[in-house]
């Protein structure tokens, strides 16, 4: 049975009405529409609700509107993927191009938009959203199938190679552009579509029809989320279906299970293995299936997996994924600099699931590892320019002229939009609301303009420079006085931190919420300090290629050093001096606009590349010299050119 778009209004409306006249207000859902989720601790913040002022995340947004999308859907039309959805509609005769899932990146690019139109009225972004999805729908055959790939001669292979096939990944996509667009307009032909391809799944497979797997997990989520909106029982069953596995009677091998990280219960998952970006979405598809449901199976093995992550598997920058083969998690421990293949999209996936563990559970472990990977190994993904893409994200690099890492298109394109996406819809991610009061988790200036529980419509400007400096000032402006509590992140590298409310200190634990519980009054004012005092930081020694050195941070952002800041030594020959400490200087006219840190190190006189490979133990004493060295943050790495870089160095006496 497929469902008009008046069939799904009348779904969708009177459940969602009964529960007050907001919550069917496609206006008031956020990223992830959390009110009716019963397990989820924290309710999102429509991303229309926060303005952001200039500053940080304003700049890699404009650089996202006003260059990386617009370019990106030229070439996504240069390379085909748009003619991929005319020719089945016979707008054009051109034969199909591009890999199996090219349809996700549209579909992904969409998403974006959508994002960009929740933020605010753009009548020619919202009218090529239109045009791409009359192209898309007219593409759509009457059953609901849509995939561009297996079509005429390779119709028959349909659902029949889902471990590599792609047809739920493009769906997933499909159906989280057109709920971003609903969340947009209003509007839900895209979502009417994307509906009618999921119903055709769930009366043709599952537990008593054909066996179905995810192959590349993401419909999961997607699923979720739809249900989050019609709220049709079979929309979460399927996802809890997909999360189960199928994999017997699909005759999954071990392997198989292991790299695509779907086929078997999630539930039975006792560690990170196999495709990042396939594992980090399984477990945003799992974490937010537990939203729902409550299933303690589930907190337990995210529980597991989490601390799997945490523990030794994620690099310094929120990158996860270091092995190239299989574009997989390694061991533990195993994360290597040069070698790191930490793709963009998987750093994404980290950021996006943590998102969701922190609305299930409100710590402040879930934000930390969040801001980390965005303020990194997510925005190292886009050139400040906004049209040049990693695929990698390595933490060195040797500066050899053919590894470019920064490149306008790739054939597997799903970093450029996945970027996009992310960029396009960060103001959703600063502010939450719970039962008790209003969350903030990340910081920028900005004005947020929502409600809390309660009904109390409540405006807070937040002025900063973060992250260049760490003062936070806060302006509550409730529409009337109204008692609620306010629970600021306190990052755990911000020992030392002050907090203010109206003057009067309070407590500001590291690695925690500072919480204020109080009538607030309009006017009241809170000064968070945060102490950006440059810090080395070690790894475990398991890391083997950290052992003895140290990484240079700086309030939420990674370091590191190029080469061609450093013209007269080679940067492999460099060391920190732990003593020497480093001088911070605002540089408006570098990067963006970045804050340098000049540290006076040390050098070996001579280098080692010039001795034997192997000497009898112990080696040579070494002298060193004074050095200049200058850092910059990792995200900016490659933004000059290609050169050496590198993340962790060695100290002088180490
Ligand atoms: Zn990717």
């Amino acid at each position: 049975m497929s469902m008009t778009r008046r069939e799904f209004l009348s779904v969708a409306g009177p459940g969602l009405t009964a529960r007050g006249p907001e919550a069917a207000d496609w206006r008031a859902q956020g990223i992830l529409h959390l009110e009716h989720s019963p397990h989820a601790r924290l309710k999102n913040v429509p991303v229309r609700a926060v303005a952001l002022h200039e500053g940080f995340w304003t700049a890699r947004r404009k650089a996202n509107f006003e260059r990386s999308i617009p370019t990106l859907l030229q070439l996504l039309e240069e390379h085909g993927v748009v003619d991929n959805f005319r020719r089945l509609s016979g707008r054009k005769n051109v034969p199909r191009r591009g890999p199996l899932y090219t349809d996700s990146d549209l579909y992904k690019w969409m998403e974006a938009v959508a994002f960009v139109l929740q933020s605010g009225e753009d009548p020619g972004l919202r009218a090529t959203f239109e045009r791409l999805t009359d192209e898309i729908l007219a593409a759509q055959e009457e059953s609901g199938y849509l995939n561009t790939y297996y079509v005429e001669e390779r119709r028959a292979l349909r659902f029949q190679e889902m471990h590599r096939g792609h047809e739920l990944y493009c769906l997933g996509h499909l159906l989280q552009a057109a709920i971003a667009y609903y969340r947009a307009t209003g509007d839900t032909r895209l979502l009417d579509g994307g509906i009618k391809f999921v119903n055709y799944l769930a009366e043709n497979f599952g537990p008593t029809r054909r066996p179905l797997l995810a192959g590349h997990p993401c419909l999961e989520m997607a699923l979720v989320e739809l249900y989050r909106i019609t709220r049709e029982r079979q929309h979460l069953d399927l996802a809890g279906y997909l999360l189960e596995g199928d994999g017997e009677r699909l005759k999954l091998t071990r392997q198989q299970s292991i790299y695509l990280f779907s086929g078997k219960p999630f539930t039975s998952r006792t560690r990170l293995e196999g495709h990042a970006v396939r594992a980090m979405y399984a477990c945003c598809g799992a974490t937010d299936y537990y939203m729902e449901t409550g299933r303690s199976d589930y907190a337990a093995t995210l529980e597991r997996l989490w601390q799997d992550l945490a523990r030794g598997k994620v690099y310094i920058t929120g990158g996860v994924g270091s092995r190239a083969q299989g574009e997989a998690f390694g061991d533990p421990y195993e994360l290597p600099n040069r070698l790191a293949y930490t793709e963009s999209c998987a750093a994404i996936g980290n950021m996006m699931w943590n998102w969701r563990l922190l609305a299930a559970r409100g710590e402040a472990r879930f934000a930390d590892m969040l801001e980390r990977a965005l303020y990194n190994g997510v925005n190292s993904g886009m050139s400040l320019s906004g049209d040049l893409y990693c695929y990698r994200n390595p933490l060195e690099l040797s500066g050899d002229p053919d590894d470019r890492i920064r490149n306008p298109w790739y054939d597997t394109t799903c970093c450029p939009p996945n970027l996009q996406r992310i960029l396009a819809s960060l103001p959703g991610y600063f502010y939450s609301t719970s039962a008790e009061g209003l969350w903030v988790h990340l910081y920028h200036g900005g004005t947020l303009e929502w409600r809390l529980r309660g009904e109390v419509r409540v405006q807070i400007v937040q002025r900063t420079r973060y992250p260049w400096e760490g003062r936070i000032e806060l302006e509550m402006r409730p529409e009337r006085p109204a008692e609620f509590t306010l629970a600021l992140r306190v990052p755990a590298w911000a020992s030392g931190a002050r907090l203010w409310v109206n003057g009067e200190a309070r407590a500001a634990p590291a690695g925690q919420y500072a919480v204020v519980r109080r009538l607030w009054q309009p006017r009241d004012r809170v000064v968070l300090d945060l102490p950006l005092e440059v810090r080395l930081t070690a790894a475990n020694p398991m890391v083997a290629e950290n052992w003895g050195k140290a990484a240079v941070e700086r309030g939420p952002l990674v370091y590191c050093i190029e080469q061609l800041d450093h013209p007269d030594v080679s940067i492999f020959d460099l060391l920190l001096d732990p003593d020497a400490g480093f001088q911070e200087e605002f540089r408006a006219d570098m990067l963006g606009g970045i804050v340098m840190l000049r540290h006076k190190g040390r050098a070996w006189r001579s280098s080692p590349t010039a001795e034997p490979l192997y000497t009898r133990w112990p080696p040579p004493a070494r002298a060193t010299r004074t050095a200049e060295i200058t850092l910059i943050p990792y995200y900016t790495f490659h933004n000059r050119g290609i050169t050496a870089m590198r993340v962790w160095m060695p100290p002088a006496g180490a």
